[in-house]
């Protein structure tokens, strides 16, 4: 069975890049938006600064920013350079995925999973809160789209969703018993369960391996530099998206890797 690429090669690779740079669009909409509470449907785009609504010709993903040198047309507002960086970050993924994917579903849910992890990470970042609307929508994709695959089965799709709601569900509390104060919140419960759908029971645990180690390195590093205490709330959705994002892409190398540590 070919693989999209071996099916599209280098024609497949560039429309990748073209619809991950316009989705790469989408995704900075769904970041402004969906933490305000606004539609991401109407009203169309507009400038947060004046309000001008922004035409066909100054929304062409990276370009424009460019042309208009960070800056709204209309009002002269500078427009932060996380617009163009999340539309190349999306691109940029939605190519490793097409020369990843092995089928046409890991290929769907592979773009899918990539843009929602970047999505809930920006907002994470910002607002420290993962929306219901793209976690929930995420695991119901994760497992819907599991039963078209060849590479993953339906039932690896809820068990990954379980283990992965399950596990942070008792990490949280154990922690909270522990530590007295809440150290997860319930968006990164849901969060982890879209991770699982997507990768299942491995793949999840992988994920929040990976998450875990470089969420304490991070944290250890800003009280380090003296920029945070153990108080510290770390946006754990940036770190759980990062894990993820990696691993989907490297997950089987690493549990080769770490199955070739143990004798035999
Ligand atoms: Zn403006």
């Amino acid at each position: 069975m070919s693989t999209p690429f071996e099916i599209y090669g280098p024609f497949g690779c560039g429309l990748a890049a073209i619809f991950g740079l316009v989705v790469g669009s989408f995704v900075n909409v769904l970041v402004h938006r969906l933490p305000r509470g606004e539609s991401v449907i109407s009203p169309p785009s507009h400038c947060p600064a004046c309000g001008a609504g922004i035409r066909a010709r100054d929304n062409v993903p990276v370009l424009s920013w460019l042309l208009l040198g960070g800056r709204c047309r209309v009002c002269g507002a500078p427009i932060s350079a996380r617009y163009p960086l999340l539309e190349l970050a999306n691109g940029a993924l939605w190519v490793l995925v097409f020369l990843k994917a092995r089928d046409g579903a890991e290929l769907a849910g592979g773009l899918f999973f990539a843009s929602a992890c970047l999505a809930l990470a920006a907002i994470d970042a910002e607002f420290q809160i993962l929306p219901d609307k793209i976690t929930l929508t995420g695991v119901a994709s994760g497992i819907v789209l599991s039963f078209f695959s060849r590479t993953r089965t339906p039932g690896a799709a809820l068990l990954g969703a379980a283990i992965g709601g399950g596990i942070l569900y008792l990490i949280a509390f154990l922690y909270e018993k522990i530590a007295g104060q809440e150290g997860m919140g319930l968006g990164d419960v849901k969060m982890l369960a879209m991770i699982g759908a997507f990768l299942g029971p491995r793949g999840v645990l992988v994920s929040v391996l990976l998450a875990s180690v470089s969420g304490s390195a991070a944290g250890l590093g800003a009280i380090a530099v003296g920029r945070g205490d153990r108080k510290m709330r770390l946006p754990f959705g940036v770190f759980l998206a990062a894990g993820g994002v990696a691993a989907f892409f490297l997950g089987d190398w690493l549990l080769g890797r770490y199955r070739s540590l143990w004798p035999r």
